[in-house]
């Protein structure tokens, strides 16, 4: 490749983060019933729904279409043609972060997002002239890592003939570029050259170096786009580190004010499987949204519990299991006020039970130890019920069933249960 092939992205929108909180405002609006299933990428002419979704972003069709095709490319929502817009595993991270009001971690996820895709998308000559699959073409941002000088610098002038170098759209497309390698934190302006600011050291490394596996396929590398930290991911380790970073910082700065930090970056890592929250009911108004955001957090972290345990209730010799049968339980409760860790949506704070387990636990007749083993309480004896009685009182001194990642719930949020809920 003796250019950047410049048509990146060949729109008129950007990485920006205003463009990414328009998009945001779609995705919600995109929720509500009256859209799902609506092609949003289909026919604008006398398209009255299609105005009115772009209405909720205060644009016109045209401009939204524009803008959501941006940002799958830039790898926050899911390249599919009919609402409701769905983010991906990172754009679903981001707006956490950022609905909750995170917004040093939020920023952090959109860096890094935007660095994902500019490694590993690729230019070719074909008529659709871009690749996910790095494999089939050049990668733009490998190219342009290799042929910096000493100072890891290149000049706007040099950068401009690289990037026009390729294209009919001849000075349009340097500015994108430039916007998208700053917006990802991978580079700074000063007095006319672009430097490479050291940012990620170790995935940049990697990605200067990178040789893609011609196995991969599309498919693949759709999956590896949408969570960065699969299996199959080549950069799974690096970002992994990344992320890691993130979360130290986080605590070290005391910045988190709620679980909403701990638990998306936590679950991204310890889990590689998908879930889907629809936001339906999503309103635009203000307080409707912070409403419902927090009841979709809810729901989210009770359906990832239960998954966890995979629909089995956790006392050891309770056999009831199944989706409706059982419970996601707080063992440090929602209503708790807020200690070291917290606790409200945290992955480690649940316990997946069924619905006489939960009355049990909630009302303090068992507990566990800080081994994870069932304690029974001597009030015990007041419950009428003695088929409940029996698979509890059965498991004592007993470990609770293994969740399928084999984590264990935190000793902080047991100890609390323990003090305050358990009936001595
Ligand atoms: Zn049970």
């Amino acid at each position: 490749m003796a250019s950047i092939n410049g048509d990146w992205f060949h729109s008129r929108s950007s990485s920006n983060l205003d463009e990414l909180l328009t998009v945001r405002k779609l995705v919600l609006e995109s929720q509500r019933p009256a859209y799902i299933g609506f092609g949003w990428s289909g026919g604008r002419h006398d398209n009255v729904r299609m105005y009115e979704l772009a209405a909720a972003g205060n644009i016109q069709p045209s401009t939204m279409q524009t803008k959501v095709r941006a940002m799958i490319r830039y790898g926050f929502i899911k390249d599919e043609n009919t609402c409701p817009l769905v983010w991906t595993r990172m754009g679903s991270l981001w707006n956490d972060l950022y609905t909750g009001g995170n917004f040093s971690a939020a920023r952090q996820t959109y860096e890094l997002t935007l660095t994902i895709s500019l490694a590993i998308y690729t230019f070719n000559d074909t008529s659709v002239q871009y690749s996910i699959n790095p494999a089939i073409g050049g990668m733009p941002l490998k190219f342009l890592l290799n042929i910096l000088d000493s100072n890891n610098s290149i000049t706007l002038q040099e950068f401009e003939v690289l990037v026009d170098g390729h294209t009919r759209r001849v000075g349009e497309n340097t500015s994108y570029w430039k916007r998208d390698l700053i917006n990802s934190g991978l580079f700074h302006e000063v007095n006319e050259r672009l430097y490479y600011t050291g940012k990620y050291p170790q995935f940049i490394s990697e990605i200067k170096n990178f040789e893609p596996d011609p196995l991969l396929t599309d498919e693949d590398w759709l999956i590896i786009r949408d969570n960065p930290l699969v299996e199959i991911s080549p950069f799974k380790n690096s970002i992994r580190e990344i992320f890691e970073a993130i979360i130290q910082e986080q605590n070290i700065e005391e910045e988190i004010t709620d679980g909403i930090l701990t638990t998306p970056l936590v679950d991204v890592i310890s889990e590689q499987e998908e879930l889907e929250i629809p936001e339906i009911d999503i309103l635009s108004s203000d307080s409707r949204f912070a409403q419902s955001t927090r009841r979709v957090r809810n729901t989210t972290w009770s359906i990832r519990i239960k998954r966890k345990y995979n629909y089995i209730c956790a006392v050891p010799h309770c056999d009831v299991q199944g989706q409706i049968f059982v419970e996601a339980a707080h063992i440090k409760p929602d209503s708790a006020s807020d200690g070291e860790t917290p606790h409200r949506a945290h992955i480690l704070n649940g316990l997946c039970l069924c619905r006489h387990c939960h009355i049990a636990f909630e009302k303090g007749y068992f507990s566990l130890t800080d081994n994870h083993k069932i304690i029974t309480s001597p009030k015990f004896n007041d419950i009428p019920d003695q088929n409940l009685k029996t698979a509890i009182i059965s498991s004592s001194d007993i470990k609770i069933k293994n969740r399928v990642d084999n984590r264990l719930p935190l000793i902080e949020f047991i100890q609390y249960h323990r003090v305050n809920r358990f009936k001595h």
